[in-house]
């Protein structure tokens, strides 16, 4: 749909009226305006078409446009787009509810749906607050890390990168750990794990939970650690009566290499959050697993119910959407296409590492980081790319790519060289 309007008052419209993330109004550089995708590109309005690096924030992995994921929102439209979740239910939900419970570690059991992964996230506080009781009120989480933009989330993001500063008197203070040291395969610091141990043995008896991103810290530095922390993570959360909350928005349904991150270190949560490319980029929706021992603390405890429900909850395009994203993850191979990924980027980008300015190459899964030295022109570095037909979305001095798992060598090696292009530009 083109619609009567020219794209010069559209974009213009846009500058005048519309927020984009994180920036000014009006906002500071002209976003490219989008007339459709299909399968790994978008096209743009001009007519160019560039290959998405970004999945769309992550969520993308199998493209645009698949003929599977479109035929199942138009088959749920024709019985319902949404109703209420309070009183009714649903097959999408329920069906849903179901396969996540057994794509999830075993102890858990029961789902909420939220509307984005910052809610989830807000649920997953909440289930953990409420099920710890009012003498637990905070929360451990790790610098560098990013667990979206409402306000209990944003608390236990990064209190130095992350937005604590703005809005500091009215955030609760947490208990913050360092980043984890980097990589995945390096042995863990003695150093580290005192540090954790020292936090739990002061802090252990107000603790609520403490909240990670399993392996891959993702918009907070686009980081990886070692699995053994999470074990470590357990083993003192479980010595001291702390719940132990995973955020896998980022990393689950393949991204990092395994199905949920968290299976390097074999360990389960005590809730777990899922988001982004859980309906495969098709609609927003997040969802909140927990175990049956922290439902029972809920529903037992002062509340006597878990005190959250969106309007939105559980909307059945997005659960639908979602079971057959997950169909395509069960019946396709994501693993083998995961690993091309990973080997192409990794010999595509192996020669970045001689490059001047860049500090280090990081490859995991279909994630792919150059981190430079320095902060990044990201304008120039933005157009670089674009100029090479690929779309990033380059941070602070990170240039990444998260792109669809169904890429071809010949995409992800042109998405290689873009990431190179703009590194040198940057
Ligand atoms: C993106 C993200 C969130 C927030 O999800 P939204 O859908 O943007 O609210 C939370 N945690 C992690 C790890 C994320 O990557």
């Amino acid at each position: 749909m083109t619609g009567n309007r020219g794209d010069r008052a559209l974009l213009d419209l846009d500058r005048e009226h519309i927020w984009h993330p994180y920036g000014p109004m009006p906002a500071a550089a002209e976003p490219l305006l989008v007339r459709s995708a299909s399968g790994v590109r978008l096209r743009l309005a001009d007519g160019r078409e560039l290959i998405d690096g970004m999945s769309s924030w992550w969520c993308a992995i199998h493209g645009y446009r698949h003929p599977a994921l479109d035929a199942t929102v138009t088959d749920q439209l024709e019985r319902m787009a949404h109703v209420m979740f309070g009183g009714l239910t649903h097959e999408p939900a329920i069906e849903l509810g179901r396969r996540l419970i057994e794509l999830a570690p075993e102890p858990l059991r029961h789902v909420f749906f939220a509307d984005s992964g910052s809610v989830s996230v807000e649920v997953a506080i909440k289930m953990c607050l409420q099920a710890a009781g009012p003498t637990r009120s905070r929360m451990l989480a790790l610098r560098g890390g990013y667990h979206g933009d409402t306000f209990g989330a944003m608390s236990v993001c990064d209190p130095v990168d992350g937005m604590h500063q703005l809005f500091a008197s009215v955030l609760p203070e947490h208990v913050f750990a360092s980043r984890p040291p980097g990589g995945v395969g390096a042995p863990l610091e003695q150093r580290y794990v005192e540090e954790l141990r020292g936090l739990f043995e002061r802090h252990g008896g107000e603790l609520a939970a403490a909240i990670v991103e399993p392996i891959v810290q993702g918009a907070g530095g686009m980081w990886f650690y070692a699995p053994g922390y999470l074990r470590l993570l357990r083993e003192l959360c479980d010595a001291h009566g702390v719940l132990l909350v995973f955020d896998e928005i980022a990393t689950g349904f393949g991204r990092s290499g395994t199905f949920f991150a968290a299976e390097r270190a074999g360990v389960a949560p005590d809730v777990m959050c899922v988001g982004k490319a859980l309906t495969g980029g098709y609609v927003t929706l997040a969802a909140t697993l927990c175990t049956s021992a922290v439902a029972e603390a809920i529903s037992q405890g002062g509340g006597g119910a878990l005190m959250h429900g969106p309007t939105y909850m559980a909307n059945p395009l997005a659960c639908a959407v979602a079971l057959a994203s997950l169909e395509l993850l069960e019946t396709g191979d994501w693993q083998a296409d995961v690993a091309r990924v990973e080997q192409t980027l990794g010999t595509a980008l192996a020669p970045a590492r001689q490059l001047p300015g860049i500090r280090d190459v990081r490859i995991l899964g279909a994630i792919a980081v150059l981190e430079l030295d320095h902060p990044i022109d990201i304008d120039r570095a933005t157009q670089a790319a674009v100029a090479a037909g690929v779309w990033l979305r380059p941070f602070r001095n990170l240039i990444y790519a998260m792109p669809p798992y169904l890429c071809t060598e010949a995409e992800l090696a042109q998405l290689a060289q873009a990431m190179i292009a703009a590194a040198a530009v940057a």
